[in-house]
C-alpha cells in the first residue's frame, strides 16, 4: 500500500518511525509520503490560510495549495481520498480492514478552523473522523488512522493471529492476558491457563470475552450471545 499525506506539520510524522509501523516502513511493507502542503503556495510568504467569509473565529485553510498539492501527488485520482475531519464518518474496525484492502490512500490533514469547503468538493472522496471532539490538526487522527491500518496490511505483524484474537476482530472485547510471573502481589493467574488444556482454555476466553463486552460494551452483543 502507498499512502500521501498532505499536511502543514510535516515533522509530525517522525512519530511514525518508531516502533512495529517503523519496521514495516523501514522494510517498505507499506509506504508513507508527506508533503508539506506550504510548498504548494504561490504566496510569497508561503501563507495557506485566511480569514472566514461571514466573519467568525480563527482562520481557514485556502483552497489553491491544497487543490494544487493533491494534484501534485495524485494527479490521475488512484488514491482514496480521505479528509480527516471531526464531521465525518468516525473510524471503526470494519473501516479499518476495509481501507486496508486499498493500494493508494491519500490522507488531508486540516489546521486552524479547517479546509475550504470548495475542496471537499473538487477533491476529497471521503471525510473520517477518529471520534467526537476536536483536536487542533489532523495530523494526530492521521496516524491513528495509518497505524491501525497498517497492521492489517500482510507483514507488518508478527502473524496473523495478532489481529484475528483481538478486541474488535470477532465484534467482542479481548479476554484477559496473562504472563510471567505466575504469581505476582497475591494475584495468581486462573488455573485454567496453566492447564494446558486447549479446549478449556478457548471456552474460559469466550466466557471471559462475553463477560467484559457485556459490562463494557453492551451495545456490541449480538441476541444470540
Ligand atoms: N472547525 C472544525 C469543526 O468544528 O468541525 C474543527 C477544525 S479542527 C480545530 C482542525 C483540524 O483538525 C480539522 O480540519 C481536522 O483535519 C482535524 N481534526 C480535529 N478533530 C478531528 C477528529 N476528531 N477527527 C479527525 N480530524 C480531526
Amino acid at each position: 500500500m502507498k499512502i500521501e499525506v498532505l499536511t502543514l506539520f510535516p515533522e509530525m510524522f517522525e512519530a511514525l518511525k518508531s516502533g512495529v509501523v517503523g519496521k514495516a516502513l523501514e522494510k517498505e511493507i507499506f509506504t508513507v509520503n508527506v508533503t508539506n502542503i506550504r510548498n504548494y503556495s504561490k504566496d510569497k510568504h508561503k501563507k495557506c490560510d485566511d480569514s472566514p467569509f461571514g466573519g467568525g473565529a480563527g482562520m481557514v485553510m485556502t483552497p489553491d495549495p491544497i487543490h494544487s498539492a493533491i494534484n501534485a501527488v495524485d494527479g490521475e485520482h488512484k488514491c482514496r481520498r480521505i479528509y480527516m475531519s471531526p464531521k465525518g464518518k468516525t473510524l471503526s474496525q470494519e473501516l479499518v480492514e476495509n481501507y486496508a484492502k486499498e493500494e493508494n490512500i491519500l490522507f488531508l490533514c486540516g489546521s486552524y478552523e479547517g479546509i475550504d469547503e470548495r475542496i471537499i468538493e473538487l477533491d476529497i472522496d471521503e471525510e473520517l473522523s477518529i471520534g467526537d471532539y476536536v483536536l487542533t490538526g489532523g495530523e494526530l487522527p492521521c496516524m491513528v488512522a495509518i497505524n491501525a491500518v497498517s497492521r492489517y496490511i500482510k507483514g507488518v505483524l508478527g502473524s496473523d493471529e495478532s489481529t484475528s484474537e483481538e478486541s474488535f476482530a470477532s465484534g467482542l472485547l479481548e479476554y484477559p492476558q496473562y504472563t510471567r510471573p505466575q504469581e505476582y502481589m497475591g494475584l495468581s493467574v486462573p488455573d485454567v491457563l496453566l492447564s494446558g488444556n486447549h479446549a478449556e482454555i478457548a471456552k474460559w476466553r469466550y466466557n471471559e470475552q462475553v463477560r467484559i463486552t457485556k459490562e463494557r460494551r453492551p451495545d456490541l452483543i449480538k441476541e444470540d450471545e
